[in-house]
């Protein structure tokens, strides 16, 4: 714990008796104690310092306690300091009132019982202490705030290069790739006269190899993109979204002569079309890749309501995931197989989380090896989050 710093306490009588008398009654205190022996000297002090509260003396030559503490009110550091006067001329409630006026927030009278004194001086001891945790706090905060605005701002700046860091990699970097893939092919095209097998063999790998890095490079691009991308949210159409899936992916539902069947209709739902889209061709490419050899796909997509969001399953007869992978699917670059088992980069899952995280919602899995796969996404409901 931090030792609490001792606050001042002012002390204002004409009489040096009077002066240790209070003295001697508050040392107990701890404090710092500070005298003066006049109105003049006390508004002198008042001007160096703060103090948690003024024991001020009502009778003392020239300027007496009621003008003091006028003078002490009409200044703006010390216009809320306490003030308890200290007085045994009169018992008067005349004299009480007008010390009450003049902005008293005591008034004793000598001899002062000493245990009242300390616990009524106490009082404003632990007042002002309140009161410098306080602006000490506001301090941190705004010291706290600063920082933060100091560090979105470097964040924007990191978000910026890394923008165009990625523009870069995808036209730079994709060119040279592209010109490995055409000139390879273009090697086995036109050329295969004069390749061995095993020359032909090679091109087409460095061919495949090549339009294997492309997709990673666009995959990763597609990832960051969804990471950092302002993302407005609002009401969804499932049933046209499912739709524009089902039409994009046709080729390859038809190659690999999957069945996809959607259970209609399906909700609106809170998100961003093109998030979404990413979301569902992801899970849906990967029902339809990971099946055992020579068994056709059956995908359904379904959805069912919720308290607050709507969860939209896809499920599908593949290979099944044992429960310890689980969690590890959605990271970057976690894939259970080897690439010429079933061809992929890793990220697919990493982009159907980092979306889920970004649209509000939640996602799981079920799934054992050989009973297919169920992958579940809660999006908000409309009017919830409206
Ligand atoms: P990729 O599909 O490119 O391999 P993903 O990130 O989409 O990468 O998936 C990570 C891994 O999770 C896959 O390699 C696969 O092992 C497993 N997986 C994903 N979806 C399914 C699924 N529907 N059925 C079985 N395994 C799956």
């Amino acid at each position: 714990m931090i030792p609490e710093e001792k606050t001042n306490i002012l002390l204002v009588d004409d009489s040096s008796d009077k002066l240790l008398a209070l003295e001697s009654v508050l040392a107990d205190l701890d404090q710092n104690l500070v005298k003066a022996t006049s109105g003049k000297e006390a508004l002198r002090l008042l001007l160096q310092q703060d103090f948690a509260v003024i024991l001020l003396d009502v009778n003392m030559p020239g300027m007496d306690g009621f003008e003091t503490a006028a003078l002490i009110r009409q200044r703006k550091n010390s216009q809320y300091t306490p003030i308890i006067f200290v007085t045994a001329i009169s018992t008067s409630e005349a004299l009480m009132y007008k010390g009450y006026a003049y902005g008293a927030v005591d008034y004793l009278f000598t001899p002062v019982i000493p245990e009242v004194l300390r616990s009524k001086v106490m009082v404003f001891v632990e007042l002002e202490r309140k009161t410098q945790q306080i602006r000490r706090q506001a301090e941190q905060l705004g010291q706290l705030n600063q920082d933060l605005t100091r560090r979105s701002a470097e964040i924007e700046g990191i978000n910026k290069e890394l923008e165009s860091f990625s523009y870069t990699i995808s036209h730079d970097l994709r060119a040279p790739l592209r010109a490995m893939q055409g000139l390879s092919n273009a090697l086995v095209e036109d050329y295969s006269h004069c390749l061995e097998p095993a020359g032909q063999d090679y091109a087409r790998r460095i061919a495949g190899a090549a339009s294997r890095m492309d997709s990673l490079i666009q995959d990763l691009l597609e990832y960051s993109r969804l990471s950092r991308a302002q993302l407005e949210l609002k009401a969804i159409n499932l049933d046209l979204l499912v739709d524009e899936l089902l039409t994009e992916n046709q080729s390859e539902i038809d190659e690999r002569q999957a069945v996809v069947t959607v259970r209609r209709p399906l909700p609106e739902v809170r998100g961003h079309a093109t998030t979404l889209m990413q979301i569902l061709t992801n899970l849906l490419s990967n029902a339809l890749k990971f099946v055992r050899p020579g068994v056709k796909p059956a995908v359904s997509i379904r959805a069912e309501p919720q308290e607050n969001s709507h969860r939209i399953w896809v499920e599908d007869n593949g290979i099944g995931i044992a429960p310890e992978h689980h969690e590890r699917i959605f990271r970057v670059f976690e894939r259970l197989h080897a690439s010429d088992a079933y061809p992929g980069t890793g990220i697919g899952l990493a982009i159907v989380h980092k979306g889920i995280e970004r649209l509000g919602g939640r996602m799981g899995i079920e799934s054992k090896p050989g009973q297919g796969s169920r992958f579940w996404l809660d999006l908000p409901k409309v009017q919830e989050a409206a």
